[in-house]
């Protein structure tokens, strides 16, 4: 959802937190000419706060894919599973990188489902992580 409404003191707090980097798909804010965004992991439609505990920072990619969805199918078993919540679970423990460092895969229904339905593997993501990799900037540390 949109940052309207959130203090510059609430934002910078969010995004220290995340150390500067999309906490879904781990593009650095750094290198983005778009201003990442204030995630509401529970969309503020579904009466998500606008607090630090319920926030996200997130790349406008990954934010405008988000939307209001809370839930996905896996692509492997079609399922419908919660998206993966950056305040309660850990990246590593859904996420990982290919070999290369330019696709991000999903380990579990949740990370897989959550790749999908924000499309952490886009062309333009991808075309960005090569960059940086090249640049010696990728993987995050
Ligand atoms: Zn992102």
């Amino acid at each position: 959802m949109s940052s309207e409404h959130i203090s510059d003191h609430l934002r910078q707090r969010v995004k220290d937190r995340a150390n500067g980097l999309c906490e879904y798909c781990q593009s650095p804010d750094k290198y983005s000419i778009a201003s990442f965004h204030c995630d509401h992991i529970m969309p503020k439609k579904e009466s998500g706060k606008t607090e630090f505990a319920n926030l996200a920072f997130a790349c406008p990619s990954c934010n405008t894919h988000k939307y209001t969805k809370t839930v996905a199918p896996d692509p492997q078993t079609r399922e419908k599973v919660p998206l993966f919540n950056p305040r309660s679970q850990n990246w590593k423990e859904h996420f990982q990188w290919s070999n290369d460092f330019i696709l991000i895969l999903g380990k579990t229904s949740i990370g897989r489902a959550t790749v999908k339905a924000l499309n952490m593997n886009k062309d333009k993501h991808i075309e960005s992580r090569k960059l940086l990799k090249n640049a010696g900037k990728h993987p995050p540390t």
